[in-house]
């Protein structure tokens, strides 16, 4: 039999979820943005860096997406945002827009970093494939061949302190393995770009895609979970819910 504790354990957590999904809670600026005057000065930079090679990601035709993408989506937010949200690919409304997750997973992963008590514009957002895969099938092998070397020089630039694969194609990708993301999420990983370069911590969670179409509580509480690793290992407060 349960506890009184447990009972209000169990509460408590289903509250969290709930909030975590709807946005019931305060938030508030959490300073992951870069702010010292050297901090704005470095930022000016990776900006440009970011700016000169999102010019060529809209350029690029090194894959057959070159030709059917109506807009290229190199990604959007701080550039020296600590966190990193990468998924897989742009959909119909990246597409026509050239901004990432301004789609239906969009609106949910807004509301999954509000609930991290971070502003959109604090972190960084953007895909495995710059373009948009015809009628959302998967990446195919050659396309990520092709498209990786602009993420990996995205992350080369902002040098995140955490990276948030969103799904099994990021996951997978970035960590170089077929493991199934049910395996994948819940635990730091590494990302090691190459082997003269640090690695970057890296957390895989269920993709808002995923979590739309799998609306359970359960899928909820893992998504949830895996944020509030995110926000420890920056040491950053988990907000807390209900408190306006
Ligand atoms: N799904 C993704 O993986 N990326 C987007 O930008 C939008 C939807």
């Amino acid at each position: 039999m349960l506890k009184d504790t447990d009972i209000k354990k169990v509460i408590r957590q289903h509250a969290e979820i709930e909030n975590f999904f709807t946005g019931g809670f305060a938030v508030k600026g959490q300073g992951s943005a870069a702010e010292s005057a050297e901090d704005v000065q470095v930022a000016e930079e990776k900006a440009v860096e970011l700016e000169k090679l999102a010019c060529e990601i809209r350029q690029c035709c090194k894959c057959g997406l070159g030709s059917t993408r109506t807009n290229a989506v190199p990604g959007q937010g701080n550039p020296n945002a600590r966190i990193v949200f990468i998924g897989e690919a742009p959909g119909a409304d990246e597409d026509a827009q050239g901004l990432p997750f301004v789609g239906r997973a969009g609106k949910l992963l807004d509301k999954i970093i509000a609930a991290m008590g971070l502003k959109r514009s604090e972190v960084l957002i953007a895909n495995i494939l710059k373009c948009r895969p015809p009628d959302n099938r998967d990446p195919k092998p050659d396309e990520i061949i092709s498209c990786l070397p602009h993420l990996r020089r995205q992350l080369e630039i902002i040098d995140p302190e955490i990276i948030v694969a969103l799904g099994a194609h990021a996951a997978k990708t970035l960590l170089d393995t077929n493991k199934p993301i049910g395996q994948l999420r819940g635990k730091i990983h590494q990302y090691c770009p190459d082997p003269d370069s640090p690695p970057i911590k890296l957390i895989a969670t269920y993709h808002p895609a995923y979590l739309l179409r799998s609306y359970s509580p359960e899928n909820r509480r893992k998504v949830w979970e895996d944020m509030k690793v995110v926000l420890a290992e920056l040491n950053l407060p988990i907000p807390e819910y209900g408190k306006k």
